[in-house]
């Protein structure tokens, strides 16, 4: 008996337009938003209780209480999925909220993060997390608050150049995308606003749930930024998300509400129609929004993430393409000429479009830049202030 993972596979082979309506019918997209959470779970004892009701009421998900953190159930596929990222782990948070990022070949500046969830409910194929969260893989939202707070209040107080003093929210989450259900930026926005001088935010994110951040009070201190990616890519490798046109419009949205909007092109994959979808996803870009930043980045998994996407996706086609990188430090890359030729034909399209919008290479090499003709002098970049 094969699982609706492994049949929608099955039909991944016949032709196009049904492999996509296929795909999208088993992930369930984030239009249907009470799919992405089914049930919260706390473990008593290790969780604001409060908070945790709070939230329950707030999203109208059943809460189950347990003694222990459970443990996962071994499946593969969607079902590992499910038990992964269909559920939402309420806990506290021992460790610091606040900790600054060091890249291991120095390839990016010591941002700061804040890291209010580990892992996330979308399902992208590509995603880094299934590695850094291999022990621990249940999606989880960290619910002591108060503690977050103290340490933002210090982090304002503290002697931190300008352009670190930006919190990044999304280097271990998604951080919008079950903010429906925990309404955690609705608290955390207006707070930054009221009560920090210095400090902003930055929430990266592939949501389009938005509309509770459009008449809060955020005094230009919350960047909103936005991943998008051609509709190949989305409709192949980023389930549940929702779609680069829906993220667009939730931007062009967050900007008219007085938002800064910054966006990531990231991963960019090399396959057959690439150039055209490339050049389509910047066109679009520019007819949806202007933002003041905009970062680019290749595919480039760690060595170690294969195994992680293939007891999920088996039939993933980035098993595929890994076979045709190259190893650099820790991690898989295209080839030089590949990268040099997708960055060329991005970088040249923005700049057709407005040639004053900062553009920036995510954790590139330093030729990759000089090749290009761009200066990372005075970086502007996705990450800083
Ligand atoms: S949105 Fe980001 S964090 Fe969430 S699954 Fe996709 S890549 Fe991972």
């Amino acid at each position: 008996m094969k699982n609706s993972y492994q049949q929608n596979n099955l039909n991944k082979k016949s032709e196009c337009s049904l492999q996509i309506s296929e795909i999208q019918e088993t992930y369930a997209y984030s239009s249907d938003r009470q799919i992405l959470v089914s049930e919260l779970w706390a473990v008593r004892g290790h969780c604001d209780e409060l908070r945790a009701k709070k939230i329950a009421k707030r999203s109208g998900l059943p809460l189950k209480w347990f003694d222990a953190t459970p443990s996962l159930n071994g499946e593969k596929g969607v079902k590992k999925l499910q038990a992964e990222r269909g559920i939402l782990l309420l806990r506290n948070r021992t460790s610091s909220f606040i900790e600054q990022f060091q890249h291991p070949i120095g390839r990016c500046s010591k941002f700061y993060k804040l890291t209010a969830y580990n892992n996330c409910n979308f399902w992208c194929e590509y995603c880094y997390l299934y590695l850094t969260f291999r022990t621990m893989p249940i999606s989880t939202h960290f619910v002591n608050y108060d503690k977050m707070f103290k340490e933002i209040i210090n982090f304002d107080k503290a002697k931190i150049p300008d352009v670190l003093r930006v919190l990044n929210l999304g280097e271990l989450c998604d951080p919008l995308a079950v903010e429906d259900v925990t309404g955690f930026a609705e608290e955390l926005i207006p707070f930054i606003a009221e009560e920090t001088q210095k400090t902003r935010l930055l929430f990266l994110t592939k949501s389009d749930c938005i509309d509770s951040l459009l008449d809060l009070n955020h005094k230009n201190k919350s960047i909103m930024s936005f991943s998008v990616n051609t509709n190949m890519v989305y409709q192949q490798l980023e389930h549940r998300t929702a779609s680069p046109e829906e993220r667009l419009k939730a931007a062009r949205r967050l900007r008219q509400a007085g938002y800064e909007i910054r966006l990531r092109i990231d991963p960019v994959i090399l396959y057959s129609t690439w150039r055209k979808d490339y050049i389509d996803l910047v066109e679009k870009v520019f007819s949806y929004v202007k933002p003041e930043r905009i970062t680019i980045g290749e595919y480039r998994p760690s060595k170690g993430l294969a195994s992680h996407i293939s007891s999920r996706f088996p039939e993933s086609p980035l098993l595929k393409i890994n076979a045709g990188l190259i190893s650099e430090g820790t991690k898989l890359r295209y080839p030089d000429e590949h990268r040099l030729a997708m960055f060329k034909v991005i970088v040249d399209t923005i700049k057709k479009h407005d040639r004053k919008v900062k553009v920036a290479l995510c954790k590139e090499d330093i030729k990759i830049w000089k090749t290009l003709g761009m200066t990372i002098n005075g970086l502007q970049c996705n990450c800083l202030g």
